[in-house]
């Protein structure tokens, strides 16, 4: 298969053509959310960028499995391994409830919000829990081949030894062995470790910990670097394409990822490592404790003093595609107003296209080869490590030919009949396919009784809202949601649309 394609990887720090391990195929993994609360924004940022990148690599022709996990057990708060608590863990201690069923409630969430952002579904997505044995023989091999050491049930990864070995550690974050060495931090005295850039493969886990498994070294838990590890080997073999992630997982998380791989199967997992860039708002980091943040929920519905009013989910996902997934993409009211006409164009722009007709009396070379020149320059683009903006961009210049040919300013009878079809066919594969927008209606547009119906729901929802009866109005927006009404509150009243 000939392919232009370049991506960016972060192991080498170029753009590199993509070489599969197998030509044809591709194994992609992509590290997934931690569910124990609802997935913030940044998040969705990431897995918008991934889930870009795998309709690309499928609109190629690849055969590609894509495996994105659902982390719930072993991500600790803070970056201490011993004496922090489980995430999950923690939560389910919280609200009473097992943590399986924080799991599953907030998995259940992630698909949701994954689906009304209309990204598609992983080819596997693999539970850390189910995939206990694989890690604790992952954790035998890291041993048996001397990279880690036990002390009290615990087991540690020895940093420094692979460094001294191996060549390759600090590759995708840039720390060097001297770095570590020079490591001031002091070790704690409850620290088992014997450096402090060591981390934890295997947890011993005190007798109130909620999830525990057996184990040859303790009753336990493992560490959250190891699952990606264990999960990666598991379902794309000990090396495979392409490795994601969003970029703060660079370090430790994937630096980490790395050297249990070698530690276990001496080898590298991934050829190409890719990283997303961070989600700002207003300029800034999004912190809750800042006041300076805003979950999908609030971008919908436009309940936030951040907020003019609501925004549809295509409009916020034509807002990602605006900025290079490698660019930090800063989220402000300005930003998203403007994107929301600019998806309205594009639709708009779609719509006109399928309503040209061509008559091929006075062809007008220049404005057909324009067009040919557009269509190869969006592949290009794409080619070019996925630069969605500059395809837009491209995309918007046939947008300003195909309303000028609409509007009569130019003649429809100068457009070629094949050009106009091929026209039609990328414009569509490019914005439908590939970036994965999709219409919406945003006027309801159903019949009288659906209208009368729909008014009389919000009207109930509204009056539950006046009393702070928050469960109800709550229990009314998720049923909604549900059956794929969408609901946005503005400055101008409640609006509803049907999600399709
Ligand atoms: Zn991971």
């Amino acid at each position: 298969m000939a392919d232009n394609l370049k991506i960016y990887n972060t192991l080498s720090g170029n753009k590199e053509p993509l070489k599969p391990l197998v030509e044809g195929r591709i194994g992609m993994y992509v590290c997934g959310p931690t569910v124990y609360s609802d997935v913030h924004l940044g998040n969705c940022r990431t897995f918008v960028s991934f889930d870009i990148i795998y309709r690309y690599l499928l609109y190629k022709g690849y055969k590609i499995r894509y495996v994105r996990n659902i982390t719930d057990v072993g991500h600790l708060e803070g970056d201490t391994d011993i004496g922090a608590e489980d995430k999950i863990s923690k939560k389910a201690r919280l609200e009473q409830l097992e943590p399986m069923e924080i799991a599953q409630k907030y998995t259940l969430g992630f698909h949701r919000m994954m689906d009304i952002f209309n990204t598609l579904s992983p080819s596997i997505e693999p539970r850390a829990t189910g995939h206990i044995i694989e890690q604790i023989e992952m954790v035998k091999a890291i041993l048996d081949n001397g990279y880690g050491y036990e002390v009290d049930g615990s087991v540690y990864f020895d940093t420094i030894k692979f460094a001294r070995d191996k060549k390759v550690y600090g590759q995708l974050s840039g720390r060097k062995l001297e770095d570590l060495l020079s490591e001031t931090r002091e070790l704690k005295k409850q620290d088992e470790k014997k450096h402090p850039s060591d981390f934890a493969i295997w947890i011993k886990a005190d007798p109130s910990h909620l999830m525990r498994w057996s184990s040859p070294w303790s009753v336990g838990f493992p560490g959250w670097h190891l699952e990606c590890s264990a999960m990666s080997t598991r379902y794309l073999g000990k090396h495979f394409d392409i490795h994601g992630g969003g970029g703060d997982l660079k370090f430790p998380h994937h630096e980490n990822e790395v050297a249990q791989n070698y530690g276990a199967c001496n080898c590298a997992p991934a050829n190409y490592w890719m990283h997303g860039n961070m989600l700002l708002m207003n300029g800034k980091k999004m912190s809750k404790s800042d006041g300076n943040s805003l979950t999908p929920e609030q971008l919908f519905t436009g309940n936030s003093p951040h907020l003019s009013k609501g925004y549809s989910p295509m409009s916020i996902r034509f807002f990602m595609l605006q900025s290079h997934y490698r660019s930090t993409l800063d989220l402000t009211d300005e930003a998203l107003q403007a994107a929301e006409k600019g998806f309205q164009r594009l639709m708009e722009g779609y719509r006109n296209l399928l309503s040209l007709k061509p008559d091929e009396k006075q062809v007008d070379r220049d404005l057909n080869s324009k067009l040919e020149s557009l269509m190869h320059q969006v592949f290009d683009n794409l080619d070019d490590d996925f630069n969605t903006p500059k395809a837009l961009a491209n995309l918007f210049e046939m947008v300003s030919v195909i309303n000028s040919i609409k509007n009569h300013q130019i003649d429809s009878d100068k457009l070629r009949s094949d050009t106009l079809q091929k026209l039609q066919k990328v414009f569509k594969e490019v914005v439908f396919d590939v970036f994965g927008l999709k219409e919406e209606e945003l006027s309801s547009g159903e019949d009288e009784v659906t209208e009368k119906l729909m008014d009389l729901i919000l009207q109930l929802r509204q009056q539950a809202r006046t009393e702070k009866n928050w469960g109800m109005a709550d229990t009314i927006r998720d049923a909604l949601q549900e059956a794929g009404i969408v609901v946005k509150d503005g400055k101008e009243g409640t609006a509803w649309s049907v999600k399709h």
